[in-house]
C-alpha cells in the first residue's frame, strides 16, 4: 500500500540554439514538466508531463496539478499503479471535459501515473522495464529524431556521431523541396542506415498521395501523421491502400477507445502514443499490447526531456516487440544532462540502466538556471 503525502512539481524552459520547426509551427524553446511523488515511508517516484504546447503550456500544467488535480492523489491510498491510474482519469475526467482541457489534464494524470510506477519499482528494487516483464532486455534498438529536412546536412552527422543509424525526417514544408530532399539525402545513406519522415499532421489526401508518389523508390520506413489525425477515416484507409510505406500516428490519439480504433482500422501499422501526453505508463502499455495482438508496431513517441526518455526506453523494453524508440537529436539540456550529457546510444541501440525503477534520483544541478516555476504540495 502506498499513501502519497507530497508532490512536488517543476517547469522548465531551455531555451534552443535552432529554433526547432514543424509544419504547424516553431518550438523557440525548450519546455519541460517534471514531477516526484513521495510516500509516507520516504519512497519516491519521478514522472514527466508533456507541456511542448502551447507557449505557456509548462507552467499551466504545474498549475493544473497544484490547484486541480492534486488534492485527489494526497492522502490515498494506491494498491497498484493501474488502479492509480483508472481512479484518477475518472475522477477527472468531467472536469476536463467541462473546462475544454482534456489534453492538459490527461498530461497530468500521465506524468504522476509514471512517477507512481517509477516509486513502485523503487520499492521493489527492480528496473520498470522488469516490473512490466521479469526478462525485458537491457538494450532497446532506437532513432534519431527531430530533424527538420532543411537541417539534415547539419543534424544527420551529428546523430550518426551519437551512435544512430536510423533517422526521422521532419517534411511537410515545401512538396518539390520535401521531395527531392528525400532523394538526396536516401541516396547518400551507406548500407545499414534507413530513414523515416514525419509530415505533423500537414497534408490533405491528396497531397499526401502526391507525396508518396513522389517517392516512390525510395523505401521509406515508415510516414508518420501525413495527414491530420482528424482526417477521414476512409482517407487514411484511400493512402494506406496506395503506398506500401507503413503509416504511423498515435501521438495525437487520445484514449484506449481511440486507440482501438485506430488500431482495428487498419490503416495505421505503426502504433505511437507518447506516455507524457496520454496514458502514462499504465494506459500506454495496455495500448502498445494491443497492437502487438493485432498485428501492428509499437514505437513510443517522445520528444521531451530525460525523466519521460528513460520511462519510454523502459516501456518499449517492457513491451517487446520490433519497435523502435525515438530519441530527440536537438540539443536540450532538459533531457541529456539526465544521461551525464550523452544518451547512453551506440550502434542503433539504447542500453536501459540496471538501478531500480527509472536509474533516476533528482533533477541534476544545472538544470536550475532553466526553472520558470515550482510548487509542492503535501
Ligand atoms: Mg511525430
Amino acid at each position: 500500500m502506498i499513501n502519497i503525502t507530497r508532490i512536488q512539481a517543476w517547469a522548465f524552459r531551455s531555451p534552443t540554439k535552432k529554433p526547432v520547426a514543424t509544419s504547424f509551427g516553431i518550438m523557440h524553446d525548450r519546455p519541460a514538466v517534471l514531477v516526484r511523488v513521495e510516500d509516507q515511508d520516504g519512497a519516491f517516484g519521478w514522472g514527466e508531463i508533456w507541456a511542448n504546447w502551447p507557449a505557456a503550456g509548462a507552467e499551466h500544467r504545474v498549475r493544473l496539478l497544484e490547484m486541480d488535480v492534486a488534492h485527489l492523489v494526497l492522502g490515498t491510498t494506491i494498491k497498484s499503479p493501474a488502479e492509480f491510474f483508472n481512479s484518477l482519469d475518472e475522477q477527472t475526467r468531467i472536469r476536463a471535459v467541462q473546462c475544454g482541457e482534456v489534453g492538459p489534464f490527461a498530461q497530468v494524470v500521465a506524468g504522476l501515473d509514471i512517477a507512481v510506477w517509477d516509486m513502485v519499482a523503487r520499492r521493489a528494487e527492480l528496473p520498470m522495464r522488469q516490473l512490466i516483464r521479469a526478462d525485458a532486455p537491457d538494450s532497446v534498438p532506437a532513432y534519431a529524431s527531430g530533424i527538420q529536412i532543411s537541417a539534415a546536412g547539419d543534424l544527420m552527422p551529428l546523430a550518426r556521431a551519437q551512435g544512430h543509424h536510423r533517422f526521422k525526417l521532419k517534411v511537410g514544408f515545401d512538396m518539390n523541396a520535401d521531395i527531392s530532399a528525400i532523394h538526396r539525402i536516401h541516396a547518400e545513406l551507406s548500407n545499414d542506415e534507413l530513414i523515416a519522415c514525419d509530415a505533423n499532421q500537414a497534408w490533405s489526401l491528396v497531397q499526401a498521395q502526391e507525396f508518396v508518389a513522389g517517392i516512390a523508390d525510395v523505401p521509406l520506413h515508415w510516414l508518420e501523421e501525413p495527414m491530420p489525425v482528424f482526417a477521414d477515416p476512409t482517407d487514411w484507409r484511400t493512402l494506406s491502400q496506395n503506398t506500401s510505406i507503413p503509416l504511423a500516428g498515435g501521438e495525437n490519439i487520445i484514449g484506449e477507445t481511440g486507440f482501438d480504433e485506430a488500431i482495428k482500422a487498419r490503416a495505421l501499422s505503426v502504433i505511437q502514443p507518447d506516455i507524457a501526453k496520454w496514458g502514462g505508463i499504465t494506459a500506454c502499455l495496455a495500448v502498445a499490447q494491443n497492437a502487438l495482438t493485432n498485428g501492428c508496431r509499437y514505437f513510443p513517441h517522445f520528444l521531451g526531456a530525460g525523466i519521460g526518455m528513460a520511462a519510454s526506453a523502459e516501456l518499449l523494453a517492457g513491451v517487446g516487440g520490433d519497435g523502435l524508440l525515438e530519441v530527440d537529436v536537438n540539443d536540450n539540456p532538459l533531457r541529456s544532462s539526465f544521461f551525464d550529457g550523452r544518451e547512453p546510444v551506440a550502434e542503433g541501440m539504447w542500453t536501459c540502466g540496471n538501478a531500480p525503477g527509472l536509474g533516476i534520483e533528482d533533477i541534476p544541478d544545472e538544470l536550475a538556471q532553466f526553472q520558470t516555476l515550482y510548487a509542492e504540495m503535501s
